[in-house]
């Protein structure tokens, strides 16, 4: 993926991150996976009064896109649109449990996060991660 394909997953991760349902946390996040053949799937996080029973956006997303048949993804993006600029870069990274899924379910992709230039590797973020 090149700067611009980049940016424009980062841009498809904040429109989606608009959709969100979080009247408790306040904090929208959308995702975008990018399927290998070039498909996009947005998620946003879908919060609930039981707030264990929250959704992330990542995991709606790579849901979305396996409803949809989608086996390989290239990249996810992720954006916080109300994280105070405070708390950095670790404040918008995937959760670790995002991080299991998407070692499950996109370990080759690539993770951009809106508002940074650096790309990860989802072993970078799951080191060791659970395996079968
Ligand atoms: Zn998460």
């Amino acid at each position: 993926m090149n700067d611009s394909e980049r940016e424009q997953l980062a841009a498809a991760a904040c429109t989606a991150a608009e959709g969100a349902y979080a009247p408790y946390s306040k904090f929208r996040v959308g995702a975008a996976v990018l399927t290998d053949d070039g498909q996009v799937f947005p998620g946003c996080n879908v919060e609930n009064a039981s707030y264990g029973l929250c959704l992330c956006a990542e995991r709606n997303a790579l849901s979305t896109a396996i409803a949809a048949g989608a086996r390989k993804f290239q990249a996810v993006a992720v954006a916080c649109i109300d994280a105070n600029a405070s708390l950095g870069l670790n404040g918008r990274m995937p959760c670790g449990a995002c991080r299991q899924w998407l070692l499950e379910l996109a370990p080759d992709a690539e993770l951009i996060v809106a508002g940074d230039t650096r790309v990860f590797t989802v072993r970078e973020l799951l080191p060791h991660g659970f395996e079968l």
